[in-house]
């Protein structure tokens, strides 16, 4: 057994639906990337959650965001070595799995998920956006996860995945562990800069301008979607009355520079918002550049994204092929 085999494990992924933005990084990425050494860690980029809308796909598209996630993942600091990096569809038992779990899933359950809701708002709703989450509870089950690190929109999806294992080993018996999400203080949520209502996101940086910072935007497009990121009527931070948009704009530059709340609010308080967006700006085209720089170096020479997919869907498949089988006995399947 080797060390990390000892370690709890962690599972994670981001569906390969658009660009990644800073909100992925700083609720997810930056978290994974941190903790390799205190898990045994599987990070999959999620390519059959990106069908789940599939007007928004496009198959040149798809095929490229993919390789374009792995060359992130790596210039966002997961190490090959110490982290299985792969492709969700590379590893067939996370469609075989989620089928079987679907089947343990009440329809009740799903209709409650907010975030079925709200993308099934305006458009006409695939199976599959309704499903989704038996396909991420396989996603999880299948590695026996003890944790699983994501951004706070996700605490619902963990929660319905523990109630799909328990459904199961009521009907089957015991085969998986129950996960628990791992989801930071602060910087779990980040809003859109355009709307601090909403959440930042890959599918609202697509269609909006000045909604996301994008982890490859450039300074200047960072710049202009930072100073005109929505505030409040005010024009001076007052630490009394912190509107959303102002508490967004804080927690960018307290996540990205490690400054608390109060060394925060002592720096800006009494000072125009301009100067706190400049500032934000400044520290986010810092990280971005320092990650764009290790992106390109990764893409100069492409085929090793083709090798880390390669390791990436054998160890996976191994672990995961294990538990289905386990899954498939419990049912009779096998
Ligand atoms: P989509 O619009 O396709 O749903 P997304 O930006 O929500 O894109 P996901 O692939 O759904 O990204 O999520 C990947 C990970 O990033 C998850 O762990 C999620 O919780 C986290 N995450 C997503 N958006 C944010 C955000 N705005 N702030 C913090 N974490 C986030
Ligand atoms: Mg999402």
């Amino acid at each position: 057994m080797t060390d990390a085999a000892r370690r709890p494990r962690v599972l994670s992924g981001i569906a390969a639906t658009g660009t990644l933005h800073i909100g992925n990084y700083i609720g997810a990425l930056s978290v994974w990337a941190k903790e390799q050494d205190a898990y045994d860690n599987y990070f999959m980029i999620a390519d059959l959650h990106a069908l789940t809308i599939p007007e928004n796909v496009y198959a040149d598209d798809l095929r490229a965001r993919i390789r374009e996630i792995v060359a992130l993942y790596v210039a966002c600091g997961l190490d090959p070595q110490r982290s299985v990096i792969f492709r969700q569809s590379d590893v067939s038992a996370h469609a075989t799995l989620a089928w079987i779990l679907g089947c343990a899933t009440p329809v009740g359950w799903l209709e409650r998920m907010t975030q079925y809701k709200s993308k099934s708002e305006g458009v006409s709703a695939s199976a599959g956006l309704f499903t989704y989450p038996a396909l991420q509870a396989a996603d999880i089950l299948l590695y026996q996860a003890e944790y699983v690190p994501v951004g706070d929109d996700q605490r619902q999806h963990v929660e319905i995945t523990r109630d799909i294992a328990q459904r199961f080993h009521h009907l089957f018996g015991d085969v998986f562990t129950l996960p628990q999400p791992l989801i930071r203080d602060s910087g779990a949520r980040i809003m859109g800069l355009d709307d601090p209502s909403v959440k930042m996101s890959k599918s609202l940086a697509g269609l909006r301008d000045g909604h996301a910072i994008g982890l490859l935007d450039s300074p200047k497009t960072i710049h202009r979607s930072v100073m005109r990121a929505v505030t409040d009527s005010g024009s001076q931070l007052d630490p009394e009355h912190i509107s959303p948009g102002v508490k967004n704009l804080l927690v960018l530059f307290e996540t990205l520079t490690g400054f608390s709340r109060e060394a925060t609010l002592a720096k800006f308080a009494g000072q125009g918002y301009g100067a706190l967006k400049r500032e934000v700006a400044e520290v986010a085209v810092e990280k971005v550049t320092e990650i764009q720089a290790g992106y390109r170096s990764i893409r100069e020479e492409d085929t090793a994204i083709d090798r880390i997919l390669a390791s990436g869907a054998q160890l996976a498949g191994d672990v995961a092929n294990t538990t289905l089988d386990a899954a498939m006995r419990a049912t009779g399947l096998r």
